[in-house]
This record gives structure tokens, C-alpha cells and sequence, in this order.
């Protein structure tokens, strides 16, 4: 067949990938549409094998050692499908012959599929489990792949290296799809490659259509493996490259040096905590205070666990602008938060933030805050104070830079603990500088991002790490507790009985709200003996103790549906003022849904002490800071992730007497592989290692935030939690190629592939 110049199909702009299959393999092309929803090029050579048979290394069937992986190349002598005795369904029983003249069955039995290839006479590779089943060597359900008739000439491609082995996919023959990749690979004369050939000869890399070739047609494990390498390191390049531009970008803006003054109110600040920094917090600050002095916006990550101190340097920083006559912001992603900022900064800050006011410091400023709930009065001084300038720091919601809120000089935007800080609220923040330039953008999480992530998600960023809690702070000491032994659980809020009687404060958090007029979990209206949750007496359930966590469910299997089982905020308030153990602590409730002003008020009298027990949602998540919390129990604990644990738990401990978290397991139904996840997370308190563990069990797309977009995250071969060197390496690469060519004049393939990029996933650097 004469080769066609494919990259001139289509127009000369046209991207071979993006051409459909039909002008190319003809009828074939509806199949792999109606099978696999596959209709351009790129899209078949993107689906690749999962994994490979070698043929020309098949084991005799007469020395097949029992239990072990094999593969075996014979030819099928008769194929039978057997109705199950026991069971419904049908059985496929199919003889195959090696040249020894052994044989060996394979049997499938969802037979469907099967049948049609695995005809008597087919030459087959096989590869499983050696079974014995009757006296007789038998592979269930096999991987396979069929290579043609026997005696008739197979095509080279099956014969010749490895076999691939793709998903079996009903309505698709192995042999059509090979055909139809044969067809395609005979066309292709070359593919446009994103990453530029002096890369590849650096690096050793194939093109991008040999690539393919490798992964698809190799002849040996190392070529499929160097195949998949070169894929990964495209999509690993693509990615960087973007950063690498939209990092120029923020950079093409410029911002105003600021430096703090000597004797200023940073030093005034220093001058006042009742702490010394750490090593770690003074290298940060050395890294704040360098960026802060230059004419590039500063654009930096911060991370440290919950309790590290970033806080303090955060408004360190802020006072160095304020010195140098600017303004900061800071932005909370609640409004609990907010309020908190706002009030431990004051604290923190006192006469520094007092200008004007009596015993206030005569050069010192103003601290104002903003948020939705405020009063008209209250939010109209605040943005008096912001667009006269006389407050210096701003705290508030997203809603202030978002809102018509005018700065008289925004020098620099603190975001704490937000992971949605898209590019929309850049280019917000940029129009609230002054005079064409950028305020100097510092986010600040809690949630310890794996090197890989950081650079993928972050690597627009320049990153600081504080490792290390401040001294005196206690490690969290972790349970797991099993909510289907009613002993433990009872035993549980005795423990919480006991701490508060010990001064300490207590935190319950369970999964949901609930509704204040959900029927009580069963025997709570009681006020007997024979209570709630983890009594495990007198309740209606029947099974002992199996109803101690699932709420009325269990007792009446028609509300299974309507209540899904999980412990409610508000259920649970009720039953601790019920349970004899914990009836006369202090409880009260905050959860989301309430008034931004009840929920302060609720914070502030659990960090004043007047409250020993808070019930609540995942609303104390991020940032609340209240010394005398000392545990923290976490009902239906398997729900949560592994990081939203770690963070969660980080709540506790913070005043230096020890942290307690128990862990508690929903009552029944609970998958093993949670439970193993909640002991890791008992078993370790570095953040880092957590986060490893939380990223080895999720996938690309959820890491990236792009599971709203559809699962499409642009990255379809990369492993985050795997692929460390690799993404290093096209990190250095991609960020020198734009550097060389920022417009990527030079570098047309490159720049559409950064279009496709943005095509397949623009949510991809929202930061989920
Ligand atoms: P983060 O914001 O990282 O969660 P914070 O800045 O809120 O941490 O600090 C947590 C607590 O530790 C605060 O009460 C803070 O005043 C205190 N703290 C910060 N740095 C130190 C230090 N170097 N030594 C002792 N305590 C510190
Ligand atoms: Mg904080």
C-alpha cells in the first residue's frame, strides 16, 4: 500500500492524531466508534496495551510447573461450552495442542466472546495460572491473543516480538484491532512532537510516533517499556511547558519592591512574641522578605503542617509591606476562619495594630475585617479602611477580592489554607493593584503536597517548606476504634467524660449535618441506663451493637434508604446529652449551614472554654486553633481520606499537653482496605509520608482537580505517585525550552500541543 503523506491531510495546520479513523481503516472504523468510542487516530494509538505475551518463549505443556504464570503458544483443538451444574450460566471449555502433542484447557466462564475466536484450528498465546482441574493442566480465563490459523501465515507483527494484549473488549476481535493499528502505523509517516529534538537527544528519547510503535509493536520488554517512558515524559514536558508560560506571564506584570523599614513593625512584632522563631521559620521568612524586595511579584507556596508556624510569618511578611507604606490581604476560606484570623491577630499584634486608639502605637496601623455577614455599618468602615489605606491588613473572605473593594495600595495577598486559588482570582487580584502592577501573592496550605504534585499542580510557584512543629508540641497519639464493639465505643466517651474532667476540650466530628428533627439514634429518647451510641443496651436493632453507629436504619430496614446510615451532627449532640457518661458536659453543635454569627459564636465559647464538647461537620477542618483541645473523636473515621484526617486530628494537641484522636469506624459494611487506611494514618504522624500514602491511592485526575471536567486531567500515562525522576527531569527541560523561546515561535508543535492541553482540561491548573 502507498504511504500517505498524513500530515498533509486534513489541511496543513492538521494534526495527524486528530484525524478520523474511517478515511483511513475504513469499515473497521465503526467497530472501534461502536466498541470502544474510538474515532481518531490519536485515540486508538492512546489505548495501549495492558500488557504483553512472548511467544517465542512458551513453555512446553508437559513441563507446565502447577500454581506458576506461564506462557504457551498451541493451536485450539476443540472448544465446548458445558451449562454449570451448580450454578446458572455456561462454562467454555477449550483443548489446546502444543507440537509436543500435550494439551492443556482453558476454561472461561463468561463464555461470551470467547467462543468466536478460540475456533478449532486458531493458534493461540496464552498466558495465566497453572491450574489442575481433574487430572487435567488448566489456565481460567487466560489473557490470550490469537495469531492466526494454524499452518496459514500469521502477520509478522504477531509472530515477530511480543504479543500485546489489550482490555477485551466485547464486539472486537484482537485481530481487527491489530489490522486496524497496522493500517495506521503503515500511514503515518511522522507525528508532530511537542517536545523538541534537541530535548529528546539529551534526554534519549524517541519520537513520539516511534513511541507508539514501541509500545504497541515491541519486540522486547525494554522497548514498550522505553515507549511508555517517552509518553509519560511527553505528557510530563506538555505539562511543565504550561506552567513554565503561565509563570512568564505572572512574571510580565511587575510589582513593587517592598522592604521592610529598621526598627519597623515587623522588628516591633519580633520584639513582641513570647517565642523565638525557629531555623526553619527564619529561613522562610528570609525567603518572604527576598521576594517581597524585588520587582517580580512574589508567587510562592508555603506549606507546613497545621501548628508550624506559618501564620506568624505570613504576618511578618504582611507588616514589611505595610512598612513600606503598602497594604496585604489576607484571605480565609471561611468566614469561621476569617473571624479567627482577625481576632488572634489582634491578639498577636496588639498596640502594632492600635494606630490611633488608645495606648495604640502612633506609627502603628490598623487591622479591619471583611466579611458577607457583617452589618452594613461594619463592612461600610471596613472598606473605608481599606481605600484610605488606614487599615494595613485586611482580613477576609474570597469576597474581598472578588467584591468592589478598593485598596489605596495592595501591596501583597496572603491565601491560607485555600486550594482553589484559580487563575480568575489572579486576574482579580491583579486589576486591585495599583498602576499596572501585581501584589505579591503568598498561599499558604496545611496539607503537605509530595514533591511530584507540587511541581505538577504548583510548579508555577516557588515552594517553602517548615517541616518541623514549633518545640513543646506533643505528638498526636492515634486509635483506631472498631464502632462495631459496643465496649470500645462506650469506652470511647467515657475517655471524652474523662478529658474534660482533666481540663481538656473535646472535638466529635462526624460526616454529615443531619436534621435537627432526624429521629434520634435508637433508645436515645430515653434517658435510662440502656442509651445510645456505644451502649450497646436497649436498643431496637437486634444484632448486639450493630446498630450503635447506624442510626434508626438498623432498627427499621425500611429507613435504610432515607438515612444512609452515617452519624449526624445533630443525632449525636442529642445522644451525648443523653449517654450517662457524657450528660453533664457542656455540648454544642457547629456546622456549615448555620448562621455565620452563631457559628462564631459557638467558636468563641469553645476557645473561651464555656463549651467541652463540640459536635461537629469537617467545618473545623482547616486552621482553628484552640489550645485546650486536647481529643478528638472521628465518627464514621473510614469515610474520610487519608489527608483530611491528618488534617483534622491536627486540630488537637496545639497547647502542649498530648493530642488524642480516635478513630471510629462506621458500624457495619466497613471496607477492609479502609480500615487498613485508618491504621496508617494512626500509625504515623508525618504529614509527608501521609501524603505519599494518599496519593498512591487516588488517581491522576483527582490529585489535579479535574474529576469535575470529566476525569480528563491531560495526563493519561503519568504516575504522580511514581514518576518522581522522570517529571524532574522534563521539568528542567520544559522550563529551559520556554525560557529559550517564550513565544514558542520556534516551537509550533509545542504550542499546539499547550492548545490541546487547554482544550482537554482548562479546570487542569485551577488547582482543583
Ligand atoms: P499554622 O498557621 O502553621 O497552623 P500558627 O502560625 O497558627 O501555625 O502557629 C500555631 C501556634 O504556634 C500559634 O499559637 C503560634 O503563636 C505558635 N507558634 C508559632 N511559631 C512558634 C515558635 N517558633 N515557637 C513557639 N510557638 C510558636
Ligand atoms: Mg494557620
Amino acid at each position: 500500500m502507498a504511504r500517505r503523506h498524513l500530515h498533509a491531510v486534513g489541511g496543513s495546520e492538521g494534526n495527524p492524531l486528530d484525524l478520523g479513523l474511517r478515511d483511513l481503516i475504513g469499515s473497521s472504523a465503526q467497530t472501534l466508534q461502536r466498541t470502544r468510542g474510538i474515532r481518531t487516530v490519536g485515540q486508538l494509538l492512546d489505548w495501549v496495551p495492558r500488557t504483553y505475551l512472548d511467544p517465542s518463549r512458551p513453555t512446553a505443556f508437559r513441563d507446565l510447573p502447577h500454581g506458576e504464570d506461564v506462557v504457551v503458544v498451541g493451536t485450539v483443538r476443540a472448544a465446548t461450552t458445558h451449562q454449570m451444574r451448580n450454578r446458572r450460566g455456561r462454562r467454555l471449555v477449550v483443548d489446546v495442542a502444543d507440537e509436543s502433542g500435550g494439551t492443556i484447557q482453558l476454561t472461561f466462564f463468561k463464555p461470551y466472546g470467547h467462543q468466536d475466536r478460540l475456533r478449532p484450528g486458531v493458534r493461540v498465546v496464552c498466558s495465566g495460572q497453572v491450574g489442575v482441574f481433574r487430572d487435567t493442566l488448566q489456565l481460567t480465563h487466560p489473557d490470550y491473543a490469537t495469531v492466526g490459523e494454524d499452518g496459514a501465515g500469521a502477520a509478522d507483527w504477531l509472530l515477530d516480538g511480543l504479543v500485546p494484549v489489550y482490555t477485551a473488549t466485547k464486539g472486537l476481535s484482537p485481530i481487527v484491532h491489530g489490522q486496524c493499528l497496522e493500517l495506521v502505523f503503515h500511514q503515518l509517516e511522522e507525528l508532530p512532537d511537542p517536545v523538541p529534538a534537541p530535548v529528546r537527544a539529551e534526554v534519549g528519547l524517541p519520537g513520539l510516533l516511534e513511541a507508539y510503535r514501541l509500545v504497541h509493536r515491541p519486540r522486547t520488554e525494554a522497548d514498550h517499556r522505553r515507549g511508555r517512558w517517552r509518553l509519560k515524559f511527553g505528557e510530563a514536558f506538555t505539562v511543565q511547558a504550561q506552567l513554565a508560560r503561565v509563570r512568564r506571564s505572572s512574571d510580565a506584570v511587575p510589582a513593587r519592591a517592598r522592604a521592610p523599614r529598621p526598627e519597623g513593625l515587623g522588628d516591633q512584632l519580633r520584639a513582641r512574641l513570647p517565642f523565638a522563631l525557629t531555623d526553619g521559620q527564619e529561613q522562610v521568612l528570609a525567603e518572604l522578605l527576598g521576594d517581597l524586595d524585588r520587582e517580580v511579584p512574589m508567587h510562592r507556596l508555603l506549606q507546613g503542617e497545621v501548628g508550624s508556624g506559618k501564620t506568624v510569618l505570613a504576618v511578618l511578611a504582611m507588616l514589611a509591606v505595610v512598612d513600606s507604606g503598602g497594604q496585604a490581604a489576607l484571605l480565609a476560606p471561611t468566614e469561621v476562619l476569617a473571624a479567627q484570623h482577625h481576632r488572634s491577630m489582634s491578639h498577636l499584634l496588639g498596640p502594632i495594630a492600635e494606630a490611633g486608639m488608645l495606648g495604640g502605637l502612633a506609627e502603628g496601623t490598623r487591622l479591619a475585617l471583611l466579611t458577607g455577614s457583617q452589618s452594613t455599618a461594619e463592612r461600610r468602615q471596613a472598606l473605608l479602611a481599606a481605600a484610605s489605606g488606614e487599615a494595613g491588613i485586611v482580613v477576609g473572605t474570597h469576597a474581598l477580592i472578588q467584591e468592589h473593594v478598593q485598596f489605596a495600595d495592595l501591596g501583597m495577598v496572603v491565601v491560607d489554607e485555600q486550594h482553589r486559588f484559580g487563575v480568575e482570582q489572579r486576574d482579580a487580584l491583579r486589576a486591585k493593584a495599583q498602576g499596572g502592577t501585581a501584589p505579591h501573592v503568598l498561599v499558604m496550605t496545611a496539607t503537605p503536597i509530595p514533591r511530584t504534585v507540587a511541581m505538577t499542580v504548583y510548579g508555577d510557584m516557588e515552594i517553602s517548606t517548615l517541616r518541623e512543629l514549633p518545640g513543646g508540641r506533643r505528638p498526636i497519639s492515634s486509635f483506631v476504634v472498631d464502632g462495631q464493639r459496643p465496649d470500645w465505643v462506650r469506652r470511647t466517651w467515657q475517655r471524652v467524660a474523662e478529658e474534660v474532667r482533666g481540663g481538656g476540650q473535646v472535638y466529635v466530628v462526624c460526616p454529615r449535618i443531619g436534621d435537627p428533627d432526624d429521629p434520634d439514634l435508637p433508645g436515645s429518647d430515653g434517658d435510662g441506663p440502656g442509651v445510645p451510641i456505644g451502649t450497646g443496651a436497649g436498643t431496637g436493632g437486634g444484632e448486639d451493637g450493630a446498630d450503635l453507629l447506624t442510626g434508626p436504619a438498623a432498627a427499621d430496614g425500611s429507613e435504610a434508604a432515607a438515612l444512609p446510615g452515617l452519624h449526624g451532627v445533630h443525632q449525636v449532640a442529642r445522644c451525648l446529652r443523653g449517654l450517662p457518661a457524657t450528660r453533664d458536659l457542656r455540648i454544642e453543635v457547629l456546622h456549615g449551614r448555620m448562621p455565620a454569627d452563631a457559628k462564631d459564636a459557638v467558636m468563641q465559647a469553645f476557645a473561651a472554654g464555656r463549651v467541652d464538647v463540640l459536635v461537629s461537620t469537617t467545618v473545623i477542618e482547616v486552621g482553628v486553633d484552640v489550645p485546650d483541645a486536647t481529643t478528638m473523636v472521628l465518627l464514621d473515621a473510614d469515610r474520610f481520606g487519608i489527608s483530611q484526617l491528618h488534617q483534622l486530628r491536627g486540630r488537637v494537641g496545639r497547647g502542649g499537653r498530648p493530642g488524642l484522636a480516635l478513630l471510629v469506624t462506621q458500624g457495619e459494611g466497613v471496607d477492609p482496605s479502609a480500615i487498613e487506611r485508618l491504621e496508617q494514618v494512626a500509625a504515623t504522624t508525618d504529614g509527608f509520608e501521609l501524603a505519599r500514602l494518599d496519593l498512591e491511592g487516588r488517581r491522576e485526575g483527582d490529585v489535579l482537580g479535574a474529576s469535575q471536567s470529566g476525569g480528563r486531567s491531560g495526563l493519561r500515562f503519568l504516575r504522580l505517585a511514581r514518576d518522581e525522576e522522570l517529571i524532574v527531569q522534563a521539568h528542567e527541560a520544559a522550563w529551559r525550552t520556554v525560557e529559550g523561546d517564550p513565544d514558542l515561535e520556534s516551537h509550533p508543535e509545542l504550542a499546539d500541543a499547550l492548545t490541546r492541553l487547554d482544550a482537554t482540561s482548562a479546570a487542569f491548573l485551577e488547582r482543583g
